[in-house]
């Protein structure tokens, strides 16, 4: 046998198999209730949009094109046509603002490779989305914790980095609807993490993966608006977002965007020619036709979906839920975020689940770059219907009440 271990290059030990990736499979089995993917329906998916698309560029002259490598930047419509909806969420950009990636997740592993050398801190939010420490991890960083909850003011953000004696690169954080939380910023907590950014004079990575999915209350600026409006110009900010496709349209087509200053733009594009030339140019030309036809009717449609499922999570939640369980309903996203009385451990629990009452969920631990969190868990609502919901919890609910009544006696 090799000793590859020996041989790969000491980065690498940082690259974990995701606990995520694993419950996946059980997607497929018939008798597991799955909360646990964080996925788009795929009943939603525009496929007769996508359908014509794909019909059109072959039967006109555009076959030519889509088959052929394309500019590193992306696909130039595409890119016109985001800056146009960035202006909508105020983003004053243009299109040489916005660079198309194979995925917001790749915009992750090159915003890691760009800002990120060995020891240097990343400040994320614990829990954060475990694919953004999957996408810095190898680039040896060292995480702090950027607190958000309650009045906190810059100087409470910036223990962190202080204490640990580190070069801070960056904050990285979702503004709505975060994965796992579910948490959105309010527009203060906003302004007071460009504070902090701009007292330690590093970069903002505004995670918008979630950001069209919005089932009640007003809309907040996304960190680069308020940027923007600080400094005047998208050229003067220190924001970088990252959009994605992936739950609008659908993610098969991994079809993302960054929007920035054209500095880091162009650094990204050099990364781009080095790592995969350019995105899929047909799946770019496709995803313009599609979102130039129906992305506000495509957005609509899944809303009204999604909502109804996440107040049938709520409800669920509160019918079933003992006291002592706790979470916030979100005001959009895929997800709630279960906190268990301290002392539980949610990946037993997990164990429990599968092999009794069936229903999976995500243990909250993997999304703590300390480890922390094990009383606490993610549940998704997007892929199951309002009966499956109830039904799914009610399940899951009485494993905790009855796990909960074990502890009680133990600490008896
Ligand atoms: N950011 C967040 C918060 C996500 O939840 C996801 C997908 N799970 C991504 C980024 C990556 O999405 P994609 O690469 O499909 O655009």
């Amino acid at each position: 046998m090799l000793n590859w271990e020996n041989m790969f290059a000491g980065r690498s030990s940082r690259m974990r198999a995701s606990e995520i990736r694993e419950l996946l499979k059980l997607l497929d089995r018939p008798d597991i209730v799955s909360f646990a993917g964080g996925i788009p329906d795929p009943a939603l998916f525009p496929d007769d949009a996508f359908k014509a698309a794909y019909g059109e560029i072959f039967s006109g002259s555009q076959s030519a094109t889509a088959l052929q490598y394309s500019v590193s930047e992306g696909y130039k419509p595409l890119r016109e046509w985001l800056a146009g909806e960035m202006a909508k969420i105020g983003i004053a950009c243009r299109a040489e603002n916005v660079f198309i990636v194979s995925g917001s997740q790749q915009g992750l592993d090159y915003l890691g490779k760009l800002f990120l050398s060995p020891g240097d801190t990343a400040l994320v939010t614990f829990p954060t989305y475990l694919g953004a420490l999957q996408a810095f991890n190898p680039y040896e960083p060292h995480y702090e914790q950027l607190t958000l909850s309650g009045n906190r003011t810059p100087e409470s953000y910036r223990a962190g980095p202080r204490q640990a004696g580190c070069k801070p690169r960056f904050v990285y954080l979702s503004s709505d609807f975060a994965n796992p939380t579910g948490e959105t910023l309010t527009q203060a907590q906003r302004e007071s993490v460009l504070d902090l950014a701009a007292e330690l004079d590093i970069a903002v990575i505004e995670d918008a993966a979630y950001q069209s999915l919005r089932y009640d209350g007003e809309p907040i600026p996304p960190i680069l608006a308020l940027d923007i409006a600080r400094n005047g110009s998208i050229e003067e900010t220190r924001t970088i977002y990252c959009g994605s496709f992936s739950k609008t349209l659908a993610p098969g087509l991994r079809v993302g965007y960054i929007v920035a200053n054209e500095t880091v733009i162009r650094k990204l594009v050099l990364m781009k020619q080095a790592a995969d030339l350019h995105s899929s140019t047909i799946n770019q030309m496709a995803v313009f036709h599609v979102a130039e036809r129906v992305f506000e009717d495509q957005v609509a449609k899944i809303k009204s979906v999604y909502r109804q499922r996440r107040d049938a999570m709520q409800q669920a939640l509160e019918a079933h839920m003992p006291p002592g369980v706790h979470w916030a309903k979100p005001e959009g996203g895929m997800f709630f975020w279960v906190t268990l009385p301290t002392g539980m451990d949610t990946a037993e629990l997990l164990a429990k689940s599968l092999e009794t009452v069936k229903v999976a969920f995500v243990p909250g631990k993997a999304f703590f770059a300390d480890g922390s969190g094990e009383n606490t868990f993610r549940i998704s609502f997007s892929c199951a219907t309002e009966q499956v919901i109830d039904e799914g919890i009610g399940r899951l609910a009485s494993l905790i009440v009855s796990e909960m009544s074990v502890q009680r006696r133990e600490c008896a």
